[in-house]
């Protein structure tokens, strides 16, 4: 079976192209019945209000919350990370429609508006990180989200130190000037429950393909079938 992306709205041509780079093949799903062909589900990031009007519109909710019931895994990125918590915060205009699943409350616009939007370095957790590979990422978080709260059986994978009002940083993210500093907070930004991952910033807009890797390798350790190469799958 291929990995399904949720083609509502957002990043989901992303998702798709880095699952092409991994060999793999990207399902967009857009109606419930779609979601039958599938073994493993991406929520992409994009503008969560929306894409729950839109997931209302096209009846998605019922279909999605069993496929997270189901334990089949699913990965929400931003918007996504968003849709599958259990609780979000923050909203400016009234609550929105959640899949839920995801034992956490998640503040929808933590960072900030667009312009707050940001690019960091972040350590690479142990179970993502590849032999030999750079024990960083670079985090592209755009009107990001954060998670607040977790429960028990979440695991936090990454956190991002909010610097201090009193710590001036370079574009580059090297601290530049330190005065009175506060000790800076740290905010998780990616969390994983059994089936369920979830990550507050975008690897698909950057080359790097080790949180899809990741996400495969939960795939095919729970999948009962073996994924698509894109290869065979385009041919078809
Ligand atoms: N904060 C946005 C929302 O509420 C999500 C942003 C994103 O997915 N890049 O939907």
């Amino acid at each position: 079976m291929a990995v399904g992306v949720l083609a509502l709205q957002g990043s989901f041509n992303e998702h798709i192209s880095a699952l092409v780079r991994l060999g793999v093949k990207g399902v967009e799903i857009r109606k419930p019945e779609q979601l039958e062909s599938v073994s493993s589900l991406i929520i992409p990031g994009g503008e969560s209000t929306t894409m729950a009007k839109l997931a209302e519109y096209h009846n998605m909710f019922p279909a999605l919350r069993e496929f997270v019931k189901m334990g089949k895994p699913v990965w929400g990125t931003c918007a996504g990370l968003i849709f599958l918590a259990d609780k979000a915060v923050g909203q400016k205009l009234g609550g929105q429609e959640l899949v839920g699943g995801l034992d956490c409350t998640v503040n929808r616009n933590y960072f900030g508006s667009q312009i707050q939007s940001f690019e960091a370095e972040l350590a690479v957790p142990k179970i993502v990180s590849q032999e030999g590979g750079p024990e960083t990422f670079r985090g592209v978080f755009i009107r990001a989200p954060a998670v607040l709260e977790v429960g028990p059986g979440v695991e936090v994978l990454a956190e991002y130190p909010v610097p201090s009002a009193n710590v001036l940083y370079s574009s580059s993210g090297v601290q530049i000037q330190e005065e009175n500093a506060v000790p800076e907070k740290k905010v998780i930004v990616a969390v994983k429950q059994g089936n369920i991952l979830g990550t507050a910033f975008h690897p698909e807009l950057t080359g790097d393909t080790r949180w899809h890797t990741y996400f495969l390798k939960m795939a095919n350790e729970t999948g009962s079938s073996t994924l698509v190469p894109a290869v065979e799958a385009n041919a078809a």
